[in-house]
Order: structure tokens, then sequence, then C-alpha cells
């Protein structure tokens, strides 16, 4: 398959082989549970001890900041749910949260969850660049407002949001702060002290580690509830026995993705701009979304007149993955609630296609994708209703 051509790496990553080489010995040597008392237990809680300094030296955090869950989602559940049922137990005056209409259903749901359990949600509109206006955030603060969540990256978009800034809007009014910054890790710099914010998620399998691994930041000082119930692992924040396979293994891509962030930066974006340029050259009546703070490796287009799920069929024929943003949002048969949100009409939505780069990528490949998407593009506009507009 070695002529397959892989751009969907927003959706996930091949895993590292150092990545691999740190998790083998979990499985059959090292096997011991992370809380027993002899040598196997303690070799594995070791390996959790490294693998903690290594994704808190990543994001400019202790320790001790970081919990281990099982994933993006559930670190982002665990930042709303947790802040939310903290806030009830103590009997908060404060029972309203602010998201944005782009995030991730991974902090769409959970609000939305909270929200028929009585809590109140604001979700505030993005202009057409996918970009919230802080002084939105300013008109919507107020002091019953306990958590304010926005994404620093977007998904399908690849939208950087202004963070610092809409932290320090919600600390003014004596809110926390949450970020999702699962697309933006090992991309773009994510010092949890720069940014200001309290908690943070992150995902493993974005940056070239294992699936069902990620972290929460929540900063030292703040208190929020569990969502997981059990032994008490994780300091009493998530419990169940740790997955120390993984969790190693996130680590290790962690360091990795922080030794390899510039380099990363330098190569991934220079051969998008390159494809969005040969796409401009080479593809009428085509046109690139989003915004210019973009992370380095996301190209979101409109083809118009054409459908992007044909597009994907197409170019998965051709040996080419391509996406039209959310894997999630492709098995609920919805359409993007992120293009939705940036004003698109019906016909911008169904020619959108992202493709997102991952290192492993080269220019032959960007010029052979380009090549196909050219001339799948002709072939469905050749089909399309639309035929005369985009001839
Ligand atoms: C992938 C993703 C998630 C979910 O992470 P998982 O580890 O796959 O659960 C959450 N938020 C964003 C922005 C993502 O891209």
């Amino acid at each position: 398959m070695n002529d397959h051509i892989y751009l969907d790496s927003a959706a996930s990553t091949p895993v590292a082989d150092e990545v691999i080489d740190e998790m083998l010995p979990y499985f059959k040597q090292q096997y011991g549970n992370p809380s027993s008392m002899h040598k196997f237990g303690r070799e594995t809680a070791r390996a959790i001890q490294l693998a903690r300094r290594r994704v808190a030296k990543m994001i400019d955090a202790s320790p001790r900041e970081i919990t281990f869950t099982s994933g993006g989602t559930e670190a982002d559940n665990l930042a709303i749910k947790g802040a939310a049922m903290h806030a009830r137990i103590k009997a908060s005056e404060r029972t309203r949260i602010i998201t944005s209409s782009i995030e991730h259903d991974a902090v769409l749901e959970p609000c939305r969850y909270l929200e028929n359990l009585g809590l109140s949600v604001t979700y505030l509109p993005v202009a057409g660049d996918g970009l919230v206006r802080s002084s939105d955030l300013k008109s919507a603060m107020s002091n019953d407002v306990s958590l304010v969540s926005i994404m620093l990256a977007n998904n399908e978009v690849g939208t950087i949001q202004p963070v610092k800034e809409l932290a320090g809007i919600a600390h003014q009014a004596g809110a926390l702060f949450h970020t999702d910054a699962v697309q933006a890790v090992g991309k773009i710099p994510t010092s949890v002290k720069r940014l200001g914010v309290d908690m943070m998620s992150m995902s493993s399998h974005k940056l070239n580690g294992p699936k069902g691994v990620g972290a929460l930041y929540v900063r030292s000082g703040l208190e929020i509830a569990p969502i997981i119930h059990g032994g008490g692992q994780e300091s009493e924040l998530r419990s169940g026995t740790e997955n120390v396979p993984n969790i190693a293994g996130f680590g290790k891509a962690c360091e990795l993705a922080a030794n390899r962030m510039s380099q990363y930066q330098e190569q991934v974006s220079a051969l998008r701009d390159y494809l969005i340029e040969k796409v401009a050259k080479e593809i009428p009546h085509s046109r690139l979304n989003g915004s210019q703070d973009r992370i380095p490796n996301n190209a979101h287009f409109t083809f118009f007149g054409v459908n992007g799920e044909d597009l994907i069929i197409k170019m998965d024929e051709h040996g080419i993955a391509t996406s039209t943003g959310s894997a999630c949002s492709v098995k609920k048969q919805k359409s993007s609630h992120v293009l939705k949100a940036m004003g698109f009409s019906y016909e911008e939505i169904s020619g959108s296609l992202r493709l997102s780069l991952g290192m492993q990528n080269t220019k032959d490949e960007i010029d052979r994708t380009v090549g196909v998407l050219s001339s799948v593009v002709k072939e469905l506009r050749e089909l399309s209703p639309f035929k005369r507009k985009y001839a």
C-alpha cells in the first residue's frame, strides 16, 4: 500500500517507531499494576511518572497537573462535567457555561447534557474566518459564568483562536477557562502558562502516539470533580488501573513532538502552502477556507459544484485518503456545524474537503494529489446539475 497517500492526519496519525519501542515492554515483561507495592508495581509506576514528566514538559506544566485519560474526548468531558459538578457540589451561584459554536462534539455534547440537567450554556458565534471575536465573549460574560471553554485549534478548518486574550476575559469575570488543544499540541506552542488557561485537553493519537490515551491539564490548586469514580488513581481524579503501555507511548510521543516542533512547522507548513498554491492555480472555482491563523498541517477547501463525500470516495479509489472535516460527523451523516457557524451556504458546505498533512508526506505526493483532485473535480462537475456554471 506504499503508493497510498494519507492526507488525514487531523483524524489520526501513524504511531512513531520510537513510541512503539517505548510501549512494548509494558505488555509482556512489565505488566504489574502501578498501584501494587512490589517490584512489578514499582516498575510500571515509574513508567507513568516518566510519561507524566514528558507530557508536562511539552505544555510547560508541572507533572502533578497532568491527569491521564482515555483520550481527548474524556479529557473534554472531565473538564466540563468536572467543573460543573464541582460548582454544583459547592452550591455555587455560577451555573452558566460559555463555549463556541465550532467546538468538537467532545465539548458540545457534554454541554448539551448539562443543559438537560438544568445548567445554561451560551454558544458564541464565529466570524466567517472561524474566529471567536473577543468582544462577543466580553458581552456574554457575567458573574453567573463558571466556565468558558474555547478550543485552541479547530479540527476542520484549522483556525487558531486567540486563547490567551479570551482566557483573560474569562478570568476578569471570575470564570475558569478550558481549552481543547487536541489539534494544536505538538504543532504550535502550547505553554499553559503563556496561554493562561486553567484546563487543557490533549490526545495522543493526533501526535503520532497510540489511540485511547490523552490527558487533561488541571492547574495546580484548581479543584474539579471526577467523572469516573473508583480506586482513586490519578490523584482521585480518574479512577481505573492506568493504561501503562499507552501512557508510556503518549509520553514518548510528546517528547518527540516537542523536540521536532520547529522542524515540523517548517517542513509541514511549506508543503501545505505548496498544496494551497497548486490547488489555486490548477483547480478553477475552488476556495481556501478558514483564517490566516491556522495550524501548519491544515488546508480546507470548497470546490464549487461538487459534493465533498463524492470527492472523498473518488479520491479513495485513487488511493488518496482525505476528509470532509470531522470523522465523527461523517458517521452521523450531518453537515458540518463548524461550517454552518461560519455562515457557509449549503453549496459551500457540500463542496468542502479537508486535507491534513503530516511529517510523512512528500512533495511528490502533493503533486499527485492535486493532479488526481483536479481530474476528479472536473469529472464530478460534468455530472453535476451545476455543470454549466462551473464548466
Ligand atoms: C480528535 C479530537 C478530539 C477527540 O480526541 P480522541 O482522543 O479521539 O477522543 C477532541 N477534540 C478535537 C479538537 C479533536 O480533534
